[in-house]
This record gives C-alpha cells, structure tokens and sequence, in this order.
C-alpha cells in the first residue's frame, strides 16, 4: 500500500533533537516532505539544512537574520520563503500542508508555536517539555478541543507511552496500571562527592555521560532538573498523580522508563541512548519504520543498575517534584526560574549549587495562582525572569 506523504515542520531544526529529525526524515524521503524549518540565530546551519530539504518556509529570530538568510539561500533553495519571529514560528506550525509538527525549541520560547501546532490539531511530537512544565493544565484542555494527535519525544515518556496499553488515550491513566517507574542516568556527577559539587564547571556539566544533547538540557541532566520536569511532564502526558510515578537512577541508560501493572508486571523499553529511535516511533506511529539506530548488544551491558534519587545530591529534582503537588502556578515558577539559574550558570555568573538556591528563592516569592488563560502563564514567566534575574545581580555584588 503507498502511504501518502506527509508534510512536516521541525521547529528548532538546527538543535540536536532538529537535526536527529532530519536525519530520521531523510531515510524515508516517500513518507516525508520538509514544508517548514526553522532556527533562533544559526542562519548557516539552517542554510545548509534548506539546502538539502527544499522547505516551503524557513523562519529565524529577526529581521537582520532573515536577510542573511534570504542571500544564503538566493542560489541554495531560491523557492524557500523566509519567514521572522514568533508569528513565522505559529504560521509554520498551523498550514495546511503540515501534517506533523517537531516541537524541538528549547525552553518556554516554544510554548506558543507549539500551541499553534495544537490548535491547528496538527500530529504533535512533543520533544519541547517546558511547555508542559508551564501550563500542563492548560495544554491539555488545548489538545482536547482540538483533537492534535499528540506523541511523546522525550524518550522517557515515549518508553510509557510504549509500555501502555496501546489503545489508552493519553492523559488518563488506565486501569491496572499502578505505576510509572521514571528512570535517569543520574548525570555527570552522580558519584562525585557531594561537597565537591559547588565547584563544577560548566563544561563539565554539559560533558553527559550517555547522551548527546543541547546545552540547557545538559545541565539540566546534571541537576536532575530535567527528571523534576520530566516528572511534571508524565503526570500531565498520562493523567498520572504525582503519588503514581517513581524516580529510579538507571546509570546505563539502556532501559528508557518502566510502567508497572498491578498483577505485579513491569514493562520496559530497552534500546540505545539515541533519540533517533523515539522519533521514528512517533512520526511513523502506529507503523515501525527504519531509525538509522544500531542493534541494542546486550552482551555490551554486563549488568544494568538501579538506584533511588539522593536528594542531598539532587535538590532541583524534590523542588520540581514539591512544585507539581503545589500545583498551579508553581511551576511556571520552576521553568522559569531554572531557565535563567541555567544560562548564570553557562555564563560563568553563578555557581553551580546557586542553580537550586536561586530556584528556591523564586518559588518562595511567588505565590501560588491557578493558572486560567496562556497570557497569565506568559505573565508570570516574565515576573519570574525578573525577579531571578535581580537576585543574580544581588548575588554578584555581594
Ligand atoms: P538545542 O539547544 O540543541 O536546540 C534548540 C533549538 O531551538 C535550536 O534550533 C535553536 O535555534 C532553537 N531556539 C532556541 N531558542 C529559541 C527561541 N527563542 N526562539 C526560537 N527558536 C529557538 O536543544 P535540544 O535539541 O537539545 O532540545 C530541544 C528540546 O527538546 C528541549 O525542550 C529539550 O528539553 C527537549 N529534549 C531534548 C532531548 C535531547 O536529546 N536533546 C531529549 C529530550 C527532550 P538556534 O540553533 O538558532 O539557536
Ligand atoms: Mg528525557
């Protein structure tokens, strides 16, 4: 049978999960067609990338970009409409001709076209967390109305969604499921000596032992930031309490999560640390098709490991946890807060235990709101980038 192709829009194309799209998309050239790539500032990169795909669109931060842009692709993709800003990244996400949309933007920047993406009821391939970390409540209720089909990326998430009951729909936990076991490799510093963490660098933060990722998601990797807002995540994707899902240090990143049901059955998805691999299973879903991904060598992995969270070692992940049964607005807090703790960090401005002092102190000011419209979240957002990045500069000179 000859599928129809399918259009495609990959917001943050140039990223590590944009590029590991392009290269799942370019094994399957009948099922895929490039409409839509997109970058924040890496005008040569995404050249390149229109060089190969032909998009319909290209979209970048500003106008000074789209002009570079334009002149790179004069000869490269002369058919390649050049597109700027936010509005370019919704447009993108909600023609007509997309059937799937790869949310890859890092960080709340992807909460609106994304948004977009749902609204138009677009196939949705969630890679971009934080915009559930923000308004989990909100975007479900948008994914409800308007029927988007929307696919795990994250590959914890996906390995649930692979470990479900196949016909459960997302956001309600089916029955006799008891519990989402949410495994992380613990990062870098995972046996380091506790008080040797104040002192870590960036680049060895950045340094994940299994994966190879953007800078953000690193260090996140590293605080176990990125479990706490993967923990949020999972409560939101799978309807599931925060009482139902359990954090377990799984350092070989081989098995990517666990669900476990109640006559004591534990599912697992095993594979290599390769994102290509929960990609294909989301774009091609419900068929399999061809990742570009290498056997699983299970002779490779000796013994596989299993240990619970210290949170001595891993403040960030018992305050995300501690926001998500808060609630509300909390962790609108928490995402934005981490965002601007990471980049002080990344820039050399703060220490690395600062990350979770400061994310701390934000949550502490704030208080906590129900969260009813996308401008409150988007309010709130700038509050608390405000706010933290005072208590930076706070901390600089003192
Ligand atoms: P990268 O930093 O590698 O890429 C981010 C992408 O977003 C780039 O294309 C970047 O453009 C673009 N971008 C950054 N800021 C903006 C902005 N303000 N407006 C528009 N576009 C922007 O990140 P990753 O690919 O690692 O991660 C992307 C998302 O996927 C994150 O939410 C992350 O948590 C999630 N994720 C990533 C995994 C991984 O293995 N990498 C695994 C699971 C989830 P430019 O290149 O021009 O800066
Ligand atoms: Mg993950």
């Amino acid at each position: 049978m000859a599928i129809a192709q399918q259009g495609v829009t990959i917001l943050g194309a140039t990223g590590s999960i944009g590029r590991s799209t392009l290269d799942v998309v370019a094994r399957h050239p009948d099922r895929f067609r490039v409409v839509a790539l997109t970058a924040n500032r890496q005008v040569e990169r995404l050249a390149e990338q229109c060089s190969q795909f032909h998009p319909d669109y290209a979209v970048v931060a500003d106008a000074e970009y789209a002009q570079q842009l334009t002149d790179l692709l004069h000869t490269a993709s002369p058919a390649t409409e050049v597109l700027v800003g936010v509005e370019g990244l919704e447009q993108v996400s909600a023609d007509s001709s997309v059937h799937q949309v790869m949310a890859a933007i890092v960080g709340a920047a992807g909460l609106r076209p994304t948004l977009a993406a749902v609204r138009a009821g677009k196939r949705v391939l969630l890679a971009n967390k934080e915009s559930l970390v923000m308004t989990g409540a909100l975007f479900m209720q948008e994914v409800e109305a308007s029927g988007a089909e929307l696919l795990p990326i994250d590959s914890e998430h996906n390995a649930i969604f692979q470990c479900l009951p196949q016909q459960a729909p997302l956001g309600a936990i089916p029955p006799g499921v008891e519990k989402i076991l949410l495994t992380g490799s613990g990062g870098p510093f995972r046996t380091l000596p506790v008080e040797a963490l104040a002192g870590v660098t960036p680049a060895e933060a950045v340094a994940h032992p299994n994966w190879s990722m953007g800078r953000k998601i690193s260090v996140d990797s590293a605080t176990m930031m990125n479990k706490g807002l993967e923990f949020i995540e999972a409560c939101w994707l799978f309807g599931a309490t925060a009482d139902q899902i359990q954090v377990v240090i799984h350092p070989e990143s081989v098995i990517h999560s666990m669900v476990q049901y109640s006559d004591g059955s534990v599912l697992a998805q095993m594979g290599n640390p390769d994102m290509r691999t929960p990609i294909a299973h989301a774009m091609g879903w419900p068929e399999r098709m061809n990742s570009g991904v290498a056997d699983l060598d299970l002779y490779q992995w000796a013994q596989l490991r299993f240990e619970p969270p210290d949170y001595d070692r891993y403040p960030c992940l018992e305050l995300a946890i501690e926001a998500m049964r808060q609630g509300g607005s909390a962790t609108t807090v928490l995402n934005a807060a981490n965002e601007v703790a990471v980049d002080a960090f990344l820039d050399g401005r703060i220490g690395y235990m600062m990350i979770p002092a400061m994310i701390e102190a934000c949550l502490k000011q704030a208080t906590t709101t129900e969260i009813v419209t996308i401008e409150q979240v988007i309010s709130i957002d700038q509050e608390t980038r405000h706010a933290a990045n005072e208590w930076i500069n706070h901390a600089e000179h003192h």
